[in-house]
């Protein structure tokens, strides 16, 4: 098969363990299709639990015995500004490898090359200023610190949906702490992981500070959250796998974090700016097929606009190019398998079995390879529909009417998750009164999906555990540490008892 960009090649890729590039100590190997276009395009290791055990060894002696969780935050951020320099110089390769193992469109795939590198060079800045603190008010003979520590060895689990934007959020700050790692990638989409390897040694990297296990969720995932030489696991992916990681962790009871599934309100007021909250609602939905846990999939949209505005919405909706990723007018392109295209399709099946009302959309394209849904408009959405309150993770919006800001609060918080939310609004008492009502990690005000390094991301409730991004990601990765000094004669135990 060829495209725009030439004949479509599959690539042969190892993991890599102690700075080595191994293949799986069974010989096993797995394959990938570009779920757009139903070619090969990668072939992996297929690692079991002994692979993770190995890895897992490595990553143990070498925080145990190596300089490298002693090098300074200067060293540490000299390496990782290394890393986001490769990223860059390698980022048409990379964000091709994304597109043909995730069938995102490439154009999108080549902004998220510079979201990553902004990620790392973010990271290098917090490696200089990880530190503990001193209390001088203890009295005139004790002085404390508190000193942060790695926390040790590290795993880290990533899906599939942003695969080397996902790695980064995790990856440069638990370096940037100083931890050793085993990471473990999405089995449909660990090439760009894989490179990312590569670009790591390159960059100076010692052996075995990052190790990269290739394989299904269970064994792979699995074992690295049993594992007793494990000290933290960071995990992104689903709230049901996010679960049974929490449940594996209590065996030494290893620190966990959680970055999980959403179900992300826009709740739209008359007075927005409404051609801003149209290019949001369209972007926020379609935005990687919808794919996205930041996905904006309900429209919560005032009573009194909603049969003015949604039209809009659908027209707006209607330019949407759907089909090849590698095409640059294309802005969704494929579902990453056909298990998740099922899944799709029958919570838009659920909808037509309900009262709702189908706007636009609703089908498979037919298509002679690969596997892509129609941007899809359900109106009359009820808040106890499933569509209203589970994750569908496709390119389907749910749109939902209130009357005021009491019931669209209430809908917002409705769902088991609490990720992200938008409000649209110019009254600045609405915006924060509803800001401050929403149980979310993040609110977004005028705007969506937009994301600083500066600013922590998260969820509440059943989307997550911590937060990552922000000023305290590397401190995420830290033990922290209590010293007490005393100075001069010390009172006995003995003293004042009688004798
Ligand atoms: P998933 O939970 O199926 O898989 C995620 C990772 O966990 C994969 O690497 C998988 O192999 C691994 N895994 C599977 N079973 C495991 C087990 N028993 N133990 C340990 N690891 C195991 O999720 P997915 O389908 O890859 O990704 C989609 C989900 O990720 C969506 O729910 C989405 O909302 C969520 N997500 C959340 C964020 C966020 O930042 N909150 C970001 C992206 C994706």
């Amino acid at each position: 098969m060829s495209s725009t960009h030439g004949p479509i090649q599959s690539h042969d890729y190892q993991m890599l363990i102690d700075g080595h590039w191994v293949e799986s100590h069974s010989g096993r190997r797995y394959e990938r299709h570009s779920p757009a276009h139903d070619v090969l395009v990668g072939t992996y290791p297929e690692a079991d639990a002994k692979d993770v055990d190995i890895a897992v060894a490595v990553a143990r002696r070498v925080f145990d015995e190596s300089d490298w969780p002693h090098t300074s935050g200067a060293e540490r951020a000299a390496l990782l500004g290394k890393v986001s320099v490769l990223i860059h110089e390698n980022a048409e390769e990379l964000a091709l490898i994304e597109t043909l193992e995730s069938g995102k469109p490439l154009n999108q795939a080549r902004d998220e090359m510079g979201w990553t590198c902004a990620i790392w060079d973010y990271a290098a800045t917090l490696a200089r200023h990880l530190r503990g603190d001193a209390y001088n008010n203890l009295g005139p003979d004790m002085l404390g610190i508190t000193v942060r520590e790695p926390i040790g060895v590290v795993g880290l689990i990533t899906p599939w949906n942003f695969p080397l934007l996902i790695i980064s959020q995790k990856l440069p700050f638990a370096l940037a702490a100083g931890c050793t790692c085993v990471v473990k990638p999405s089995e449909l989409t660990p090439g760009t992981t894989l490179r990312l390897g590569e670009l790591l040694l390159q960059a100076g990297l010692a052996p075995g500070v990052v190790n990269i296990v290739t394989g299904f969720g269970d064994p792979v995932g699995q074992r690295l959250c049993d594992h007793h030489d494990v000290d933290m696991i960071s995990f992104t992916g689903s709230t049901r796998v996010g679960k049974q990681v929490v449940a594996a962790s209590q065996g030494n009871l290893k620190k966990v974090t959680l970055e999980l599934g959403g179900k992300n309100p826009q709740v739209l007021f008359p007075d927005a700016d409404l051609d801003a909250a149209l290019d949001a609602v369209v972007f926020g939905v379609y935005f990687n097929m919808g794919e996205c846990c930041n996905s904006g999939s309900r429209l919560l949209i005032h009573q009194d606009m909603a049969d003015k505005f949604v039209p809009r919405i659908i027209e707006h909706a209607k330019r949407v190019k759907v089909g090849d990723p590698l095409d640059p007018a294309t802005k969704v392109g494929a579902l990453i398998s056909d298990a998740h295209l099922k899944k799709v399709m029958g919570y838009i099946e659920s909808g037509r079995k309900s009262a709702a009302r189908f706007r636009l959309g609703g089908n498979r394209l037919i298509t002679d390879k690969g596997r892509f849904v129609e941007p899809t408009i359900i109106d009359h959405v009820t808040a106890d529909m499933p569509l209203a309150c589970e994750e569908v993770f496709g390119p389907v919006l749910s749109v939902i009417r209130f009357k005021d800001e009491s019931e669209a609060a209430g809908i917002v918080n409705s769902t088991m998750y609490g990720l992200s939310a938008a409000v649209w609004t110019r009254d600045l008492d609405r915006a924060l009164t509803m800001a401050r009502r929403i149980h979310a990690g993040t609110v977004w005000i005028n705007t969506f999906m937009s994301g600083p390094q500066e600013l922590p991301f998260g969820g509440y409730r059943q989307s997550g555990l911590g937060r990552e991004l922000g000023r305290f990601a590397a401190e995420e990765y830290t033990e922290l540490k209590t010293i007490q000094l005393h100075m001069g004669p010390r009172t006995s135990w003995w003293a004042g008892l009688p004798r």
